[in-house]
């Protein structure tokens, strides 16, 4: 039901995520468009950094499993709100860095004279660009509720749920990924920054 190619590139994805150490125990989701009316979501309770083919499974819009038996990510409904709202997304990466759950339990983020915001299409580095950082939920149908007008008003470059982790998302798992490793690199350095005297 998922094409193999799509599988393939999130299983890939997948591993190098790992290899950063941004899905440590079986944190993370990975996610790409199939369709209008299909998703591939990485299935719950999987390592991401070990996917097989067979990990990768179909959902629709509304987060529902196509196969009986099997059961998607417990953050779903993100993946699908981003697919929902944005046209142009192809795929959506989310994991679990240490810079983003330590950064985003201090409030808001921003990235002030940073070269590397223009992997985010800006034309300078003489802006500030904010990475939104929304509270944590348990119940994703009233998380996704409370983010949606949000993303709405404001198209963001990604975002952080707070002590938890970053979304990032692009035209396809390759350019998704990408932008996550942009976003960690940001990450990262403000992490560093903050520790300077
Ligand atoms: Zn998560």
């Amino acid at each position: 039901m998922v094409p193999q190619a799509l599988a393939t590139a999130l299983a890939e994805a997948g591993r190098r995520m790992d290899a950063r150490n941004w899905v440590p125990g079986s944190s993370g989701n990975l996610s790409a468009r199939i369709d209008g009316e299909r998703i591939a979501i990485t299935r719950s309770g999987v390592h991401k950094g070990r996917l097989s083919e067979a990990d990768i499974i179909a959902v629709d819009y509304a987060g529902q499993a196509l196969a009986e038996g099997q059961k998607p990510s417990a953050e779903t409904l993100l993946h699908c709100q981003l697919y929902r709202l944005f046209p142009p997304v192809g795929a959506v990466l989310h994991g679990h860095s240490v810079a983003a759950t330590v950064l985003s339990q201090r409030g808001a983020i921003t990235f002030s004279d940073y070269e590397l915001v223009k992997a985010f299409g800006f034309a300078s580095h003489e802006l500030d660009v904010v990475l939104p950082v929304y509270p944590n939920d348990q119940d994703m149908a009233r998380l996704a509720a409370f983010i949606e007008p949000l993303l709405e008003r404001d198209p963001p470059i990604g975002y952080v749920i707070a002590g938890h982790g970053v979304y990032a998302w692009g035209t396809s798992v390759e350019h998704a990924y990408w932008r996550l490793e942009a976003l960690e690199f940001l990450l990262q350095c403000e992490l560093e920054r903050r520790k300077l005297p």
